[in-house]
């Protein structure tokens, strides 16, 4: 079962997430970012590197955040693989600060 981002992400593209991953398995548009269900290999290497809390494992996130798996599955087949850290929003350091972290 693979990892998920979820709607924290919105805003940021920190995408301290892509610098831990060691497969190219992050899509994004402009605003945030998804994992591609089939490239995740679950290594859980990108959670501990989300200074917001976007991604969950989908064995043991908390049910809300259930309609996210199908959002990701469908959004990287639209998008680009992002493969490199990239430059954060400009609102993204007061988006931390508003969702308290
Ligand atoms: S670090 Fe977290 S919030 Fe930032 S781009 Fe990655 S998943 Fe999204
Ligand atoms: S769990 Fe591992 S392979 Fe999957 S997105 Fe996170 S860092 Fe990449």
């Amino acid at each position: 079962m693979p990892h998920i981002v979820t709607d924290n992400c919105d805003g940021c593209r920190f995408t301290d997430c892509v610098s831990n991953c060691p497969v190219a398995c992050f899509h994004g548009n402009d605003e945030r970012l998804f994992i591609d269900p089939d490239v995740c290999i679950d290594c859980g290497a990108c959670i501990p590197a989300c200074p917001v809390k976007a991604i969950y494992d989908v064995v043991v996130m908390p049910k809300e955040f259930t309609r996210w798996i199908a959002i990701n599955a469908e959004m990287v087949t639209q998008l680009p693989v992002i493969s490199g850290k990239q430059v954060p929003k400009p609102a993204a350091e007061a988006q931390k600060l508003r969702l308290g972290f």
